[in-house]
């Protein structure tokens, strides 16, 4: 999904294939939906893996 602006919103770990979508955020782990990934604390870790960190994570490619 795109944000408001437009941009791809969407960050999957390159580990296991959990994706962060900022429309959605992640409730499991307490974040609200519209919470930028650039938001996300820095000691943010895949919820998935727990391996990968915040700066794994790559943004999507446009469709
Ligand atoms: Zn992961």
């Amino acid at each position: 999904m795109r944000n408001m602006a437009g941009q791809v919103a969407e960050y999957h770990c390159p580990g296991c294939g959990y994706v962060y979508d900022e429309s959605l955020g992640d409730d499991h782990e307490g974040y609200p939906p519209g919470m930028p990934f650039a938001e996300l604390p820095d000691d943010f870790v895949c919820p998935a893996c727990s391996v990968r960190y915040k700066e794994d994570f790559v943004s999507a490619k446009p469709a």
